[in-house]
């Protein structure tokens, strides 16, 4: 392909969500030449999501509002952001720089990339459930949500995104109906809590989706499901398909290998260095116990700031052993 334009940066960091954003904030008061570069708006999940309750100094905060906090508060260090710019590839070239390729085909030239891409919903791969995506299926509560008012809504899952997002829902939906695969849920117990008080919410346990059927005008009007104990289908009248089991991390647009957990999260040392050497990686993209926004915040302030030192490091001639040690993710 050929390439549109070039630009060089000391830092190219992939994806504008809370990590990117704290990223691109501390790379700005850094005074390190950085991009931010993002495929949609500035917010990463924080958009897909109506109420934050636990983001220390904000007892409640509408999800997009404090994404426009932190892209306001990145910006005003200096923070360049680049939007609707999807990213292609991220290459390690022979002269030890990336070159992260946009599908535009532009190259963005740097000794050091933070990858902050996230991750994304896991689809449950029935029949059905790609056809009418859009139409009744859907991975966002709060994009979607006022589409179904008054209506049935079936919620998939058992962790914390689809017990809240079933909780969210019910100020839409006449009934929302939790079908969750095993007995009991993984969502923390105050989201539990929460959940079986709601009059509006009813669980159907041990239970998965077989089929998501539609009506003539090809809007969805029912789910087959599955009692996975006694192996018996039932059918449910439901208008909507809300999914909420989990993320695939974002990670198809490295090159090359990058050491991983089972579900393909990025290893990193305690300096968020993966076993790239000046490849950082940062929030929900990095393997870790937990996703949120706090931990996607605090990884990327340790990258932004190891990178600087990582770079400081290059320039001093020492090509950054004193700052992870092998440059992989073992500390
Ligand atoms: C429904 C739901 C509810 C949640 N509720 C809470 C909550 O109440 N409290 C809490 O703390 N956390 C909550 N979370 C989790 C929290 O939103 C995430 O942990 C956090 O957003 C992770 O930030 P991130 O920057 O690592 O990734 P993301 O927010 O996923 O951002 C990644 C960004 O990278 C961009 N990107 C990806 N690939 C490319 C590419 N190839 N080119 C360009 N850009 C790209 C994406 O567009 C996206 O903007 C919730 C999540 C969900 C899904």
């Amino acid at each position: 392909m050929d390439v549109a334009t070039t630009y060089n940066y000391d830092v190219v960091i992939v994806g504008a969500g809370p990590a990117g954003m704290c990223a691109g904030m501390y790379a700005g008061r850094s005074m390190l030449k950085s991009v931010v570069l993002e495929r949609g708006f500035p917010g990463g999940e924080l958009l897909n999501t109506e109420l934050i309750e636990d983001y220390p100094g904000f007892e409640h905060i509408l999800g997009h509002e404090l994404a426009q906090k932190f892209s306001d508060h990145a910006a005003k260090f200096g923070a360049e952001f680049k939007t609707g710019v999807i990213v292609e590839c991220v290459t390690k070239r022979a002269d030890g720089k990336f070159e992260t390729r946009t599908e535009s085909g532009d190259a963005y030239i740097s000794p050091a990339v933070i990858v902050t891409a996230g991750g994304t919903p896991i689809k449950l791969g029935v029949p059905g459930e790609a056809e009418y995506a859009g139409k009744g299926v859907s991975y966002c509560a709060i994009c979607d949500g006022a589409f179904f008012r008054e209506q049935v809504i079936a919620v998939v899952g058992g962790g914390d995104a689809a017990v809240e997002e079933a909780d969210f829902l019910t100020r839409y939906g006449s009934k929302v109906i939790l079908i969750h695969r095993r007995g009991e849920l993984r969502a923390s117990k105050i989201l539990q809590q929460r959940l079986f008080a709601n009059p509006k919410i009813e669980v159907i346990w041990n239970t998965i989706v077989d089929e998501v059927k539609a009506d003539e005008q090809g809007l969805v009007n029912k789910l087959i499901l599955r009692n996975v104990d006694s192996n018996t289908t039932s059918e449910l009248a439901a208008q909507a398909m809300f999914v909420f089991i989990g993320f695939r991390p974002n990670t198809g647009i490295i090159e090359g290998h990058i050491d991983h957990d089972d579900m393909g999260y990025l290893k990193t040392d305690a300096n968020m260095h993966t076993s790239m050497r000046g490849l950082f990686a940062a929030g929900d993209v990095r393997a870790q116990l937990t996703r949120q926004v706090t931990t996607a915040v605090g990884d990327a302030t340790t990258a932004a700031i190891a990178v600087e030192k990582y770079l400081k490091a290059i320039a001093d001639g020492d090509p950054g052993e004193a700052i992870t040690g092998s440059g992989g993710y073992a500390v």
